[in-house]
């Protein structure tokens, strides 16, 4: 199989997702000029974002649906390529990377990868209508201030949702902890921390969650008891979007989450990651960083390959 538009070309950089981290990426590599093209299966976590008040630059909030395409519109000014698909397989060349893309082969000499994680979600019906309305939220660092002073219920297991819950205290005292059948695994510190904030904790597993106008019922599964809330936070965890690379030998933790280093480097030579994908805290202006550090490092990598102007020559847009 071959890329039959460019058969034999390599790009200086191949960018593996298209939320903000490799949009980010996008708009710095095309103003860099170099030969790089998005690949994006369209599954970003920021589409899912109602109205995002903490990102920089946006008083009034900026929903992510608008955000992304405002930052694919950036980087089309400058003549990125951002094309919808799925890249399936990953390898390392002598000279790089070949990737394939559905029918695609494709070489690259760096790959950017800012494939981002997946929420698992809890059951509910119309979920993306929950959680356009603010019933369903997922991270308190993006919205507490937002559910200030409600009703609001944790959804977890193990020891996930601890953390959560001493964070959101500090924006309301009605605050519950609830399973949905796995069990909290709490250890007596937390459990002390935990009553000591005013949280309490229903280890009755919820069976059911259902949307009812503004708020959203949970009813205990053992004793029938109603439960309301005005919004849920999910704590169940995330799915990391690395398997694509793991088979290179890349180093990442427990969870499948990219270490890199200060140049968003990873442990294999020319594999670049950013946003979520990579350890630390999944936000949007830290994919954007990271993005922007990384594509920098690809530039100063790759740069001895762009030509010299002479005096008074006129650069084209891309290459
Ligand atoms: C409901 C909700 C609200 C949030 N609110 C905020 C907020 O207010 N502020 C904030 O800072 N953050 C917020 N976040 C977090 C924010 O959305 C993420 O931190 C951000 O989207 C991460 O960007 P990313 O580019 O790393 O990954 P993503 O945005 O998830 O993008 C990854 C992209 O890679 C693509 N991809 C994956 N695998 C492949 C493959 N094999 N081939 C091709 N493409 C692939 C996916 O389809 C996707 O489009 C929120 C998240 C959620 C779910």
């Amino acid at each position: 199989m071959r890329d039959k538009t460019h058969p034999e070309r390599t790009l200086d950089c191949l960018v593996i997702g298209g939320g903000p981290a490799g949009l980010t990426a996008a708009i710095y590599l095309a103003r860099f000029r170099r030969d790089f093209l998005v690949i994006d299966g369209g599954e970003s976590r920021a589409d899912w974002i109602p109205m995002s008040h903490n990102h920089a630059g946006f008083p009034e909030g900026i929903a992510g649906i608008e955000l992304l395409d405002r930052m694919r519109r950036q980087a089309r000014r400058y003549g990125a390529r951002i094309e919808r698909g799925t890249v399936s397989r990953v390898e390392k060349t002598d000279h790089g990377f070949r990737a394939i893309v559905e029918e695609r082969v494709l070489r690259a000499q760096t790959i950017l990868f800012a494939t981002g994680v997946e929420d698992r979600e809890p059951e509910l019906p119309d979920l993306r209508g929950a959680i356009r309305r603010g019933l369903i939220r997922h991270c308190p660092i993006c919205d507490a201030y937002e559910a200030m002073g409600q009703r609001v219920g944790i959804i977890g297991y193990g020891a996930c949702p601890v953390r959560e819950a001493l964070l959101l205290r500090a924006y309301t005292d009605d605050l519950t902890l609830l399973t949905l059948g796995r069990p909290f695994e709490f250890s007596d510190d937390d459990r002390r921390a935990l009553a000591e904030a005013g949280v309490r904790m229903v280890e009755d597993p919820v069976d059911e969650l259902e949307v009812d106008g503004d708020r959203i019922d949970a009813w205990r599964m053992r004793s029938g008891e109603l439960l309301q809330f005005d919004t849920i936070y999910s704590a169940l965890g995330r799915q990391v979007r690395s398997n694509l690379v793991r088979p290179l030998g890349v180093k990442c933790d427990a969870d499948g989450a990219l270490a890199t280093d200060a140049h968003q480097r990873t442990s294999v030579d020319g594999l670049y990651a950013a946003g979520d994908v990579v350890q630390g805290l999944a936000q949007i202006s830290v994919a954007m960083g990271q993005a922007a550090v990384a594509a920098t490092d690809i530039n100063n990598r790759v740069r001895a390959a762009l030509p010299v102007l002479a005096p008074g020559e006129e650069a084209s847009p891309a290459r």
